[in-house]
């Protein structure tokens, strides 16, 4: 998992390599995770990469919820931008990511080809937060299995421009940002996917947040994988969520009494790998700005 710890300086200087970068791409496709498509998304993005053309690719569709990825997109399209949806683990995916970016950039193309310039292939780089799907992108059509080191803020020092297809061609290193944690709802947000670390914030409180949205939102799942049923007006259900948990996954007591820290070591271990079920931590209605 990435973990950056990111302060001014950084930024300052992530955004300062990214935008000098920029000037020599034709498209910018910015990653974001369809489970959190706000909240993972570079608060300052639109003034980092200013008109470029550029694609939003929701990743990790295959573990977010399959009707808000679809208002997701729909929304980023009623806002004028390309979208899409992926998952990176199908290697089928990739083909549809540079069509589209080959579709946005057919005009200018064209154009370039009328006025008389040589024939060249497009220039992509991929941008965004920490564990949004960079490296496994950009290793995927590099054709490696190595991780590139991409964690680090800004873009890595030895850039390279790797030719994914005749047209078609790609930094091999990622810009990355960072997301917008001082807010409240997005800091958790980003914890729930991993793309902070989730011991940043204080954990049980995280748990506690976690369970109350899955039993509004999605109380099926936590039927089916955990055969829990909460009642929210409960004042005991954060315990009896805990023992029920525990007992059902034979969590041994510690010192007589329900080992907390377990139970919400595997609750967010199959947050993490997706075992819960689909679920996406925000609908279309979050966004502020
Ligand atoms: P980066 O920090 O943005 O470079 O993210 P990585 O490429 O390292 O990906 C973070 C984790 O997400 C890795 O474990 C990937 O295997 C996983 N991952 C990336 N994209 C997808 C996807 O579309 N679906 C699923 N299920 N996992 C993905």
């Amino acid at each position: 998992m990435a973990q950056i710890q990111w302060f001014p300086g950084h930024m300052a200087k992530a955004k300062r390599e990214i935008s000098e970068k920029i000037k020599v791409i034709d498209i910018v496709i910015e990653l974001v995770d369809a489970r959190a498509p706000y909240s993972s998304k570079n608060p300052m993005i639109n003034d980092i990469i200013k008109n470029k053309p550029r694609l939003i690719v929701l990743t990790k569709k295959d573990m977010a919820d399959e009707n808000l990825t679809k208002q997701w997109v729909q929304y980023y399209e009623s806002l004028g931008y390309q979208a899409m949806s992926v998952n990176l683990k199908n290697f089928n995916e990739y083909q549809k990511i540079i069509d589209k970016c080959r579709h946005v950039l057919k005009e200018k193309m064209e154009k370039e080809l009328a006025r008389g310039l040589k024939p060249r292939a497009i220039r992509a780089m991929v941008l965004g937060i920490p564990n949004v799907g960079k490296s496994t992108f950009i290793n995927r059509l590099a054709n490696r299995k190595a991780t590139i080191t991409g964690n680090k803020p800004g873009v890595t020092k030895a850039q390279q421009i790797i030719r994914v297809a005749k047209d078609f061609e790609l930094f091999d290193t990622p810009g990355v940002l960072w997301p917008k944690f001082e807010d409240e709802h997005i800091a958790k947000n980003i914890a729930m996917i991993g793309s902070i670390k989730q011991n940043i914030l204080p954990l049980d409180d995280l748990f506690i947040e976690a369970m109350t949205y899955l039993s509004q939102n999605y109380s099926s799942i936590l039927k089916e994988r955990y055969q829990l049923e909460i009642d929210l007006e409960d004042p005991d259900w954060v315990l009896k969520t805990f023992d029920h948990i525990a007992q059902l996954r034979k969590i041994k007591p510690l010192k007589g009494e329900t080992d907390y820290d377990r139970v919400i070591e595997l609750f967010f271990s199959e947050i993490n790998d997706g075992s819960i079920g689909r679920i996406t931590w925000e609908d279309t209605s979050c966004v502020k700005d």
